[in-house]
């Protein structure tokens, strides 16, 4: 697969462009590289998709700040199409009714009307499809599930093709006849008129809903819809790395559609259960160390969550509270790449809460001890290896 054009490139914005200005910039790509405009150009055609396609991740907030974080590695819902490689994730090809689903809201209504796009796709003359509904539903992962990835399997209620009639919606498959309107082509032809000048149009047969047959008798299981409701259970697979919010899409995996059409995709969005240690950061961890004050005075070493087991970390003496020790590798991988982040434990010390009379006594003690109470210039040594506390940068020195 050829190497994907940044969006921001491909429609010759920057990438803090506006809304506005984001439509405007498709717009003109849109107009320039039409297939009307350019028959039988597949440069243009291609062109006339990568903007599309551009235009469906910037013009959607959520996707494009996935876009910003991940670039063309997100895989699914279309990102970076042929990204591949992860189990049974289709890499998502940009089909002509997407890009006609957005005309409606760069160019008005009236030129997006009635599908009137429909017989244009590369030039060939399409029968209306039936495509079932994409199924969205919410998949819990833990901290672990990210780490290695997971298998999951689910019973989940979908619409699929009736059996008794193999999903014609006609009684055993066979009461049906051509269309005649149409004489089963599912299309009427007829000449619109839009800014582009004169435009001869296809749009869906009315008398069959560009199905190209008509029904005699229906099926009586499925009322001639072709589908029925039905608990499946769907296996897949769920790629380690992949973040709270993220959609992953199943190709065909959705609801079949009436009178035996294309199945709608499956939809996985991801929620990121809380883990009860860690905190996630993009692909690192962050562990709140509350460490005694004689060990970090001492050194010694301390037992530290990992998402999966536990570490021995060492502490050296003198260990400042807001020191962040780093167990590198030890992070979550990078969704649909080898690297991996760290984890980091952020050493906070704990200062006792109450006191008995010895505890008082043997503190007040230690006041008086030379090393306990720092000078100004331990101050600034410590200040400034600890670079993400706030301080001021080596002022007056
Ligand atoms: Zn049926
Ligand atoms: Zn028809």
């Amino acid at each position: 697969m050829a190497e994907k054009r940044d969006y921001y490139e491909v429609l010759g914005v920057s990438k803090s462009a506006s809304a506005d200005e984001l439509k405007k910039a498709y717009r003109k790509m849109a107009i320039k590289y039409h297939p009307d405009k350019n028959p039988g150009d597949k440069e243009a055609e291609e062109k006339f998709k990568e903007a599309a396609e551009a235009y469906d991740v910037l013009s959607d907030p959520k996707k494009r700040q996935l876009y910003d974080q991940y670039g063309h590695n997100m895989g699914p819902q279309g990102f970076g199409g042929g990204a591949g490689g992860f189990g049974g994730f289709g890499g998502g090809g940009f089909s002509m009714e997407d890009i006609f689903s957005h005309f409606g809201d760069i160019f008005g209504d009236a030129f997006a009307g009635a599908g009137s796009f429909g017989g244009h796709a590369g030039g060939r003359q399409r029968k209306a499809v039936n495509k079932g509904a994409d199924l969205r539903i919410k998949v819990k992962v833990t901290l672990k599930d990210v780490m290695n990835g997971v298998d999951k399997k689910l019973k989940i209620p979908r619409w699929v093709a009736c059996a008794s009639c193999r999903g014609t919606g006609a009684k055993d498959g066979t009461s049906f006849h051509t269309c005649e309107t149409c004489h089963g082509t599912g299309y009427v032809t007829r000449v619109q008129q839009t800014f582009m000048g004169a435009m001869q149009s296809q749009s869906v047969c009315p008398q069959c809903n560009g199905e190209g047959k008509v029904i005699d008798h229906a099926c009586p299981d499925c009322h001639g819809e072709g589908i029925v409701k039905k608990e499946e259970i769907v296996e897949f697979h769920i790629p380690a790395g992949v973040v709270d919010g993220m959609t992953l899409t199943m190709r065909g995996q959705g609801n079949a559609a009436r009178h035996g059409g294309v199945n709608g995709d499956l939809l996985i969005v991801i929620e990121e259960e809380k883990d009860p240690n860690l905190i996630r950061d993009e692909n690192d961890l962050i562990y709140n160390l509350m460490l005694d004050f004689p060990t970090a005075a001492l050194g010694g070493s301390v037992e530290v969550p990992l998402v999966e087991g536990k570490a021995r970390l060492k502490i050296p003496a003198g260990t400042q509270p807001g020191k962040v020790l780093r167990l590198r590798g030890k992070g979550l991988p990078q969704y649909g790449s080898s690297s991996r982040g760290d984890e980091l434990v952020n050493v906070m010390v704990y200062v006792p809460e109450k006191l008995d009379d010895d505890e008082r006594k043997a503190i007040e003690s230690l006041k008086e001890k030379p090393n306990v109470v720092p000078d100004q210039s331990t101050v600034h040594r410590i200040f400034s290896r600890l670079r993400h506390i706030f301080h001021r940068e080596s002022q007056g020195e």
